[in-house]
């Protein structure tokens, strides 16, 4: 809670979330030497989580996009069988609950954890067993968006994501009537059971891979009934949005493109579309220069539902209060912060 407000992060990724902690846990679990995983000059000393910092966090001053992603190696790494992640599930549970977060949409890409000879949908059931039983014992709730990749070779991989994400979210719901895959019962959740798998999403390389290449992934969510977020405006511009809402997004990922375009402002405010922001993200990758610049209270003022994430809270070094003390600094004011933590509630998939 933050006051008598719900706080929910919307936007947040899995293996860019881990902390060092149980990076090193799943290491010593797996067996797998850290030091064969980073270009440790100290491997004389034992590991620890200070020399583990710099591998699995960017630096105050992160140069770009491509800096920031070879944050994610280590914890990929990791995460390929299905221990790791349920373990993992649990960790970000716990640590957003030591925060005060109420409610989590947490998002990884099942064709990123097959590289031990996992299926996507086993992976999607060692994450989804993970929040069920994470759940019924705490009153932070995880709720599970699968992202299909931007790529070019991963066409199948992207529609077998779609489609177990139906299977999930509508016949196993069904299947598992009785069972814990329905009570996802959240807090302030207007009375709505909700299924664990809450909907997709697609990441990765907007600049390289252009959102309309995916056309057929979100067509097919579409009729599958899929709800859908589509990261798009961070790195491409706002054509890249159009492109995502006129697929049917609800939500937006970053989304601050939109700034540069009024009718696609005003469509985004008409339309109760939910902005996803990760300020500290996009300072991290250079989509804005400063924090003064970033465009979330201008999105507040139009009148757009934008919300507030961390993204990526190892990668980043941040989390969501963290991100509200950034924006508070900058002049963010109380009732903007309000609202802010509103829009998230109203948000969900
Ligand atoms: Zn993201």
């Amino acid at each position: 809670m933050i006051g008598d407000q719900y706080l929910c992060e919307l936007h947040l990724h899995l293996d860019g979330s881990l902390p060092a902690e149980t990076i090193k846990y799943l290491a010593e679990q797996e067996d797998i030497s850290l030091d064969s995983l980073i270009a440790s000059e100290n491997k004389t000393e034992p590991m620890s989580t200070e020399i583990l910092k710099p591998y699995l966090s960017v630096s105050a001053d992160c140069r770009d996009l491509n800096e920031y992603l070879t944050k994610f190696q280590i914890p990929l790494k990791l995460l390929q069988t299905e221990d790791a992640i349920y373990d993992a599930v649990k960790a970000v549970g716990h640590a957003e609950e030591e925060l005060g977060v109420d409610y989590v949409e947490l998002r990884f890409a099942p064709q990123l954890h097959l590289e031990k000879g996992l299926s996507q949908r086993q992976v999607i059931e060692a994450a989804a067993d993970s929040a069920v039983y994470f759940n019924a014992d705490h009153s932070t709730k995880i709720r599970l968006i699968l992202c299909c990749m931007r790529g070019a070779e991963n066409h199948e991989a992207n529609l077998e994501t779609v489609r177990l994400a139906a299977e999930f979210m509508h016949e196993k719901h069904d299947e598992y009537a009785d069972s814990a895959y329905k009570k996802v019962f959240v807090p302030s959740a207007k009375g709505r059971t909700l299924p664990v798998i809450a909907g997709i999403d697609l990441a990765g390389a907007e600049a390289l891979y252009p959102t309309e290449n995916f056309a057929d992934l979100f067509l097919l969510a579409r009729e599958l009934d899929i709800p859908f977020t589509i990261h798009a405006g961070e790195a491409a511009g706002p054509d890249s949005i159009w492109t995502a809402l006129n697929f049917g997004a609800r939500r937006i990922g970053h989304g601050i493109a939109a700034i540069q375009d009024d009718k696609l402002m005003r469509y985004l405010a008409d339309n109760d579309i939910i902005v996803e922001c990760c300020p500290t993200s996009n300072l991290n990758t250079r989509a804005v220069d400063s924090i003064t610049e970033h465009p979330v209270r201008e999105f507040l003022k139009h009148g757009i539902k934008v919300t507030i994430s961390s993204d990526n809270t190892t990668v980043s070094n941040t989390n969501i209060l963290h991100e509200f003390e950034l924006l508070e600094d900058a002049g963010l004011t109380a009732g903007e912060k309000d609202q802010l933590i509103k829009n998230a509630t109203d948000g969900w998939l």
